[in-house]
């Protein structure tokens, strides 16, 4: 309001760094000195790029150059470490990131958790954990209306920026002082948003992540719901995050009425482009399934789903619903779970329950919805 338009450094690529400084009459190893400003040292404004001649900081600072970090407007800690943070973005809308840190040196990768549950005492508390998962968001919520998840409840309101996505992920090393490569940290874009329906910009934000920031492709995980004519695309990039579908319901009766989009793209089209997508050595898709008491957690369901995969290179993810305020649907009990997951085990398809993460400060999935609007939400 009233500000001149700010010109944010995250976001741009060793190129548009480039042609920008030369732009401006600069040599060209200005656009080297700050993408290691920007993305690896991520510091917090154009003032402290300490490798930058004084007068050349106060100039791009002039012509209204910013890093365009994100600004952490809210912190909350769960019991179990993870943080969820409310990051506000440079035109007063806001976002959600969560960080979910991971104890004692287990095997690597999601869907281990099965196994170390949370009464075998407070992993949680060491000074250090051996690695840490950033769930990242794609956009200010979300357009894709599925009907157990509070981030619908916002709609869409507009895609990040590329900066933005990287911006999030920097914010959150930057709190925790930690740094990858050395830091084991691992991306999952499953935050608020459909990263699919932000495609060039999560595209573009994966590459700074992977070139830049220093995060291996192999620890990222983009989840989509299911639109279906990004899989192929998403297939032929060159640098990718692996795969993960969410799934949420064996038939198509039952996923059109929990997950509008597959009016659009039903179950038989999106299982053929999973079918086709190009997977690259000893990778797997991953299909998420959130399990509703009642609604999709019997064991027919569960067989359903075991023919739907049958014969692919794919494991299952099982969440229980995590509540939420207008959430209608119920958990499922863990015994119902744990059959779930054992139909699926004995038809051969690796299964996993997935503990929730943050629950009592609403960091869980789909659980992420501006705490400002839960605030201020009237009461149902
Ligand atoms: N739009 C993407 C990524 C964000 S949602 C997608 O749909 O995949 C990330 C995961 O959280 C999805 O698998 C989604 O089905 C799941 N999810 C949404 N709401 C949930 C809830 N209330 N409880 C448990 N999981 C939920």
């Amino acid at each position: 309001m009233g500000n001149p338009p700010q010109i944010p450094l995250l976001g741009m690529d060793r190129s548009e760094l480039a042609a920008f400084m030369e732009g401006e009459g600069e040599p060209t190893y200005r656009a080297q000195q700050l993408l290691e400003a920007v993305y690896r040292q991520r510091v917090d404004a154009i003032e402290r790029i300490s490798t930058l001649p004084q007068q050349f900081r106060l100039k791009l600072v002039e012509k209204g150059v910013s890093i365009g970090l994100p600004a952490i407007e809210k912190c909350f800690v769960s019991q179990d470490g993870t943080v969820r943070y409310l990051m506000a973005l440079c035109d007063g809308q806001s976002v959600e990131t969560v960080w979910m840190p991971e104890g004692d040196g287990g095997e690597a990768g999601d869907g281990s958790e099965a196994g170390d549950g949370a009464d075998q005492g407070p992993s949680w508390d060491r000074a250090k954990f051996d690695r840490a998962t950033i769930c990242v968001s794609s956009q200010v919520g979300c357009a894709v209306d599925c009907q157990f998840c509070l981030t619908a409840l916002l709609g869409v309101q507009r895609n990040l920026t590329a900066g933005e996505i990287v911006g999030q992920v920097c914010a959150v090393l930057n709190d925790r002082k930690v740094s990858p490569p050395e830091d084991r940290t691992n991306l999952v874009f499953m935050g608020m948003g459909e990263p699919f329906l932000n495609y060039d910009n999560f595209m573009k934000a994966v590459r700074l992540l992977v070139a830049e920031v220093g995060v291996a492709e192999s620890r990222m995980t983009v989840s989509t719901a299911g639109i279906v004519p990004r899989i192929p695309d998403f297939g032929q990039e060159p640098v990718r995050p692996k795969l993960a579908i969410s799934l949420n319901a064996s038939n198509d009766t039952t996923r059109t009425q929990l997950m509008p989009l597959n009016k659009k793209w039903n179950l038989q089209k999106l299982m053929a482009a999973a079918r086709e997508f190009p997977l690259r050595n000893r990778e797997r898709i991953t299909f998420e399934y959130v399990l509703l008491r009642d609604v999709n957690d019997a064991p027919s369901n569960a067989k359903e789903v075991a023919e739907l995969i049958r014969g692919m290179r794919a494991k299952v993810n099982l969440i229980a619903l995590n509540p939420g305020p207008g959430i209608e649907f119920g958990t499922p009990t863990e015994e119902r779970v744990a059959a779930f997951q054992k139909i699926l085990a004995n038809a051969g398809i690796p299964a996993f329950v997935r503990r929730p993460r943050g629950r009592d400060i609403f960091a869980a999935c789909g659980q992420l919805k501006r705490t400002v609007q839960i605030a201020t939400a009237p009461a149902p």
